[in-house]
């Protein structure tokens, strides 16, 4: 489901293990508000990563695209990965990962109507199954397919009966929610063989992800094999689940999509509650969505299970029946990403009987079968009453879709949705945003070219200015916003809104601005006069200067610490001050390799000055992301916890301790406490949120005063130094000891959701002015940062990454 681990929670002491079929509850539990992924997703997340197998993003293979050239069916081989008894899925009697090549070879077997593919692997290494239903076609069949899909992206009008529909089902892209994939299996089994489907078939296509993150499904967890929720990552990619679901998108352009999740008892379908993300055409959006969840609302009814007999509540439909809570707000979710290459209809379904979490564990294993097999029938339900919808509605909803792309490829301006468009369409509703005519990203940083790659891999056009212009460089990158998929561009690059005026819940983040938070130094513009070249790939950006002397390289950028880090491991003697690393001439060879390797831009320098910086291993007690982000930028991490401290971790082994989660000072033995402080006296100690806080004050590092701001509180915040940072459950810190030094003030909320507590106390204008990020060093000499904003959250705001990165260079000793 899409709601945290609180809710699970509070729905398993709602209702006691293996009492909830008997004793169904009268009142379905509302949409209610949770703290999404708040202070506690931490001590969660810390438990997975460290088995985790580490790809970073510049590791990553390139993306599989839609072979174009085919006709299908497609009959691909598909290879069996060794059985695994331990999966998970077995004991719900669901399909464990294992099976499903097989599965898939003798559906392929059935007919001519099913095609398998591999389009990608796992964190943890698994494939990525792929299916397309449809009727036969010939090559020449596809890629006339192919040629109207692009005139439809292009806005265009296509000939009527000549396309056929693309529906896209997305199955357990949370790994503990199981049985869409076992859903879909049986959907596409009936469709390859049903006589009724013939039509069907050969009007539409249907496409499967049958799951989306096998890793947690073999494992059991939420989360895929890096630790990460998938749900969240879809404008990061920092996944390749999650850039193989962008890819569908971007290729396969569904007009509807759905997410098969649970477990909400009654059904849950999408849309949502407000607020709702402004740069989506939603006029169109809500009228198809709206109506595909009504139709799947009546399937899944028509089954006829009822609250008494088998436990199954009526369909709840956020939108129509609640206030607020369950919003489409970032798109961070597949739902709410796949809107902007043209799916008019999406939707977040969650199937209704819990067999997870303690349920799991503790619920009879028939028990557990009875309610996966009423999932499964849910799940089915709410697919088959898709394609029925997309059937009958295909001429308006290709129309909408068009019409998605038209209006932005014309640079329309932000539409106002009327009132009552659908039924209880409200002044509530109703989110508009205002379009630059263009944006600008100076040319020639590692983060330039990051953003430009990531745009461009998002299937956002991209150009370069080819002459100089008011003052801009030739080179400048341009986003014309102009283009058919401009929402996507305006999502990722505007500033973002804060909305705590409007809405009191929200669900998950509420500010991401990747123009804010990126480090490219993005600009908008109302006036585009310039003539531009396409850009297919970003520049590249390292540099080293000619001559002999040393060499400076300035971090301000995660690769330029990737670039340092590598350069440390050679055995290079760098050394630090002040935030950059003077590389000796010796080493201009190996600089050449990193400056063109990572983008790091060396320059000039006189003789070495600063301490000598030997690579910086750190003992870290964090959350999966913020490991999978240090580890990205070639930091050496060894994870540790209060129980590993306490089981006699090697402190040998570490130069900086870095602490946000899972480890408690005051919980440590005596031996642990011990060997920790005798770590203390001579390596450094870098800090993020409350348990670093609480880690600061137990073990008498620097003297300050944490003061917590509201838990849920979360977005994009203007610092003093005019940089911007990113919050989430913000922390600053009052009471400054002589020692303690401020390196960031909070200035201004800019977009997200930072309300005060009841009380007055927590909120924007109690932060303002006071210390964010301090550093300073403690009476024993061990130098420590405490972090009160999130620089690595979720692998997102790559700008940050650096001020994490230089904390360590300065801390360790
Ligand atoms: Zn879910």
């Amino acid at each position: 489901m899409r709601r945290s681990t609180l809710l699970v929670l509070l729905s398993g002491l709602l209702l006691p293990a293996g009492t909830a079929a008997a004793a169904p509850v009268t009142t379905p539990p509302p949409a209610v508000r949770d703290f999404g992924n708040g202070p506690e997703r931490n001590e969660e997340a810390a438990l997975i990563g460290e088995t985790a197998s580490l790809r970073s993003a510049d590791a990553a293979a390139a993306p599989y695209h839609h072979d174009r050239t085919r006709g299908y069916p497609r009959k691909n081989q598909i290879p069996a990965p060794p059985e695994n008894p331990a999966d998970a899925s077995i004991k719900l009697g669901l399909i464990p990962h294992h099976a499903i090549a097989a599965k898939l070879n003798a559906l392929q077997a059935l007919g001519d109507r099913v095609s398998a593919e591999v389009i990608g692997r796992s964190a943890g290494g698994r494939d990525l199954y792929f299916v397309t239903v449809t009727a036969p076609e010939s090559a020449w069949e596809v890629r006339e397919q192919e040629r109207l899909r692009q005139q439809i992206e292009a806005g265009r009008k296509i000939p009527k009966n000549r396309y056929k529909v693309p529906i896209y089902v997305n199955g357990n892209i949370h790994g503990n929610e199981w049985e869409g994939t076992d859903a879909a299996l049986k959907v596409i089994e009936e469709l390859a063989t049903s006589p009724q489907a013939a039509e069907l078939l050969k009007r539409t296509r249907l496409y499967f992800n049958i799951t989306a993150n096998p890793d947690g499904r073999v494992l059991g967890q939420r989360q895929n094999g890096n630790g990460f929720d998938l749900n969240r990552d879809m404008i990061t990619a920092s996944q390749p689940e999650a850039r193989a679901m962008r890819q569908i998108m971007i290729d396969r352009q569904p007009v509807a999509m759905l997410d098969l999740h649970g477990y909400v008892n009654g059904t849950l379908i999408e849309p949502t509650t407000p607020p709702h993300g402004a740069n989506y055409e939603y006029d169109l959006f809500i009228t198809n969505t709206y109506a595909n969840g009504l139709g799947m609302e009546a399937a899944v009814n028509a089954l006829g299970y009822t609250p008494d007999k088998d436990g199954v509540h009526p369909v709840q439909i956020p939108f129509r029946d609640s206030e607020e809570g369950w919003d489409d707000w970032p798109p961070i979710f597949t739902p709410q990403y796949a809107p902007f290459h043209g799916a008019v209809a999406a939707h977040t379904v969650e199937i209704p009987l819990r067999v997870n979490g303690s349920d799991y564990t503790n619920l009879p294993v028939e028990e557990l079968r009875r309610r996966s097999r009423i999932n499964t029938e849910v799940g089915a339900a709410a697919v088959r009453a898709t394609y029925a919808h997309v059937l009958a509605n295909r001429d308006k909803m290709i129309a909408d879709q068009i019409e998605v792309f038209r209006r932005g490829a014309a640079g329309e301006p932000s539409k106002q949705v009327p009132l009552g468009i659908v039924p209880g369409f409200g002044p509530e509703d109703v989110y508009t945003t205002t379009y630059p005519r263009a944006y600008l990203i100076p040319p020639g940083s590692p983060a330039a070219a990051r953003l430009v790659d990531h745009l461009i891999a998002n299937d956002v056009r991209v150009e370069r200015a080819t002459r100089p212009f008011r003052g801009h460089p030739a080179g400048t990158y341009v986003v014309d916003m102009r283009q058919p998929k401009r929402g996507l561009a305006n999502v990722m690059l505007e500033a973002g809104a804060d909305i705590s005026p409007r809405v009191d819940a929200m669900y998950d983040i509420s500010g991401w601005s990747l123009g804010l938070l990126w480090g490219a130094g993005v600009s908008a513009v109302q006036d585009l006069r310039v003539p531009t070249e396409p850009v297919r790939a970003a520049a590249p950006t390292g540099t080293v200067p000619a001559g002999r002397g040393a060499l400076a390289l300035k971090v301000t950028d995660g690769r330029d610490a990737r670039a340092l880090n590598d350069l440390l491991a050679r055995g290079v003697e760098v050394t630090w001050a002040d935030g950059t690393a003077i590389v000796p001439p010796t080493a201009r060879e190996a600089a050449r390799e990193v400056a063109a390797r990572y983008g790091a831009r060396f320059a000039r320098a006189a003789t070495a000055t600063g301490t000598r910086l030997a690579p910086v291993r750190i003992a870290a007690a964090a959350a999966a992301d913020e490991l999978y982000s240090l580890r990205e930028m070639g930091f050496t991490v060894t994870p540790v916890s209060t129980a590993l401290a306490n089981a006699g971790f090697d402190w040998n082994t570490a130069d900086v301790l870095y602490v946000s989660s899972g480890l408690s000072y005051t919980a440590l033995n005596p031996a642990a406490k011990a060997a920790l402080d005798a770590f203390l006296a001579r390596g450094g100690v870098v800090t993020r949120g409350a348990t670093g806080a609480t880690f600061n004050t137990a073990a008498a590092l620097l003297t300050v005063t944490p003061v917590a701001g509201r838990g849920d509180a979360n977005g994009v915040v203007r610092m003093s130094s005019g940089e911007h940072g990113f919050v989430y459950s913000p922390r600053w810190f009052t009471g400054l000891g002589a020692e303690v030094k401020a390196e960031e003030r909070y200035d201004a909320f800019v977009s997200g959701h930072w309300r005060p507590n009841p009380d007055g106390t927590g909120g924007p204008d109690a932060a303002k002015g006071q210390a964010a990020v301090v550093s300073g060093r403690d009476e024993r000499g061990t130098r420590v940062v405490l972090f009160g904003t999130e620089p690595l959250f979720r692998n997102h705001p790559k700008g940050l990454f650096a001020q994490v990165a230089r904390a360590l260079y300065s801390t360790a000793r």
